[in-house]
């Protein structure tokens, strides 16, 4: 019989407390600073880039662990330190695996390495598939990609927005259309590199929280980009699309929506970072119910405040088995019958948002200012239910992945 644990092997105890010391020592004192600055936490980046956190080796060796796990312990105790922070840190890591997951061989090697510069000269990288028009309706996307055969040159039209570190990225990767009749099977990532004309930072959002995280629009005006750019090549694109259009023409499989369909193995990930902030709250309101006296007794005293506590933790712990389940499988090649990567994101987002405001409830009028942090992880806390997909739309693929039903 197979042997099963949920305990961590020596090697993940041993990453994990690795981060959790970074978390603990470099992110967390800085939390409060770059929150209020609104900036990108360069200098922490680079104490990550020299210690080997901010890298694509460590990044890949926790995205092979054959366990599953590597990358939610990890994003559990980078997010536990600071969201805004450790987004910056782990932000690079979406447009990596952008490239890692359809890009060939020649443009991994080429361009992953651009998106982290090193330890001296650290360099970001965006992912840019939102647009004004199209958030959840993934397949309404606008920016419009041109091949001109003469040249063999892409010419990318188009604005994108809400793009982590866009404009400031090294290297941009960029989805848009080739084939407006195919929804969006229709669409292509492309690379765009450093400098290239045509590609302007907009609006840099001031935002609720994560703020230590740099989010804004990216405008793209004839950048014209090298046929060498188009992530796993023209011939393979060419060979998708005739495919779709075939498919299209028979009445064959719909052509779905991307929002609906696609990112169901990432979104785990993103349930770890909610995990580690919920945490991290959790901890300060413990801590807090224990140290401070009312009535002549420790807040915890009180079964209200007692109940609460229990409660946040068993959710914490819920949270986080539904995404060791979904990582797992991920890994495991189990196909998501269930939509189990949308469970675990809806689950782990919303629990961080109730429990990063029971926290300040229970911090009473210090959970209310900026002298306590879980009023700063309360605002972060509110990206987990918005991006990678809203909770709206993780009910929608879990209601229609269960009923098979086209469910609005
Ligand atoms: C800080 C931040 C960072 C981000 N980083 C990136 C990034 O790096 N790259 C990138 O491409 N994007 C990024 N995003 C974009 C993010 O993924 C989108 O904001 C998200 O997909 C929602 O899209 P929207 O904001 O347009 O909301 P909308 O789609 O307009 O949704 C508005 C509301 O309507 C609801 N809704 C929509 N459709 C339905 C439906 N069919 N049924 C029920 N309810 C529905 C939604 O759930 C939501 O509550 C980021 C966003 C933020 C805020």
């Amino acid at each position: 019989m197979a042997e099963f644990t949920l305990e961590l092997n020596d090697d993940q105890k041993q990453v994990r407390d690795w981060l959790h010391g970074f978390a603990a020592d470099v992110i967390r004192p800085a939390a409060s600073e770059w929150d209020e600055r609104e900036e990108t936490p360069w200098p922490v980046i680079q104490e990550a880039a020299k210690v080997g956190i901010y890298s694509l080796d460590f990044y890949a060796q926790q995205y092979f662990d054959p366990t599953g796990l590597g990358i939610p312990v990890a994003m559990e105790e980078l997010f536990w330190g600071d969201a805004g922070i450790a987004l910056s840190i782990v932000g690079t890591g979406l447009a990596a695996v952008g490239v890692l997951a359809n890009g060939t061989e020649e443009q991994i090697g080429t361009w992953i390495p651009q998106m982290y510069g090193d330890a001296d000269d650290v360099k970001l990288a965006a992912f840019c598939s939102s647009e004004p028009d199209a958030g959840s309706d993934v397949a309404s996307m606008r920016t419009r990609a041109v091949y001109d055969e003469a040249k063999d040159e892409w010419v990318l039209n188009g604005t994108k927005t809400w793009a982590t570190n866009g404009g400031i990225a090294n290297v941009h990767v960029v989805v848009a259309v080739v084939d407006p009749e195919l929804g969006s099977k229709g669409h292509a990532s492309f690379i765009v590199p450093p400098a290239t004309p045509g590609l302007s930072q907009g609006q840099k959002f001031k935002k609720h929280g994560i703020r230590a995280s740099h989010t804004a629009e990216v405008v793209l005006e004839d950048v014209r980009i090298p046929g060498s750019c188009l992530l796993g090549g023209k011939e393979k694109l060419d060979e998708r699309l005739a495919r779709a259009r075939e498919r299209a023409r028979s009445g064959g499989e719909r052509v779905k929506n991307a929002a609906m369909a696609t990112f169901e193995a990432s979104r785990p990930a993103v349930g770890a970072m909610a995990v580690g902030t919920a945490r991290a709250a959790y901890e300060v309101a413990l801590d807090y119910a224990k140290t401070r006296s009312q009535f002549g007794r420790p807040i915890i005293d009180n079964q209200g405040i007692a109940f609460q506590l229990a409660d946040m933790r068993t959710r914490i712990d819920a949270a986080r088995l539904l995404v060791w389940r979904a990582s797992w499988m991920a890994t495991a090649g189990k196909q998501f019958t269930s939509a189990e990567g949308s469970m675990s994101k809806l689950f782990a987002s919303e629990t961080a948002k109730s429990v990063t405001a029971q926290a300040v409830q229970i911090l009473g009028g210090n959970g209310f200012t900026r002298e306590y942090p879980v009023e700063r992880m309360h605002r972060d806390a509110a990206i987990y239910t918005i991006f990678e997909g809203t909770s709206e739309i993780q009910r929608l693929v879990i209601a229609r992945t269960l009923s098979g039903m086209p469910i609005r």
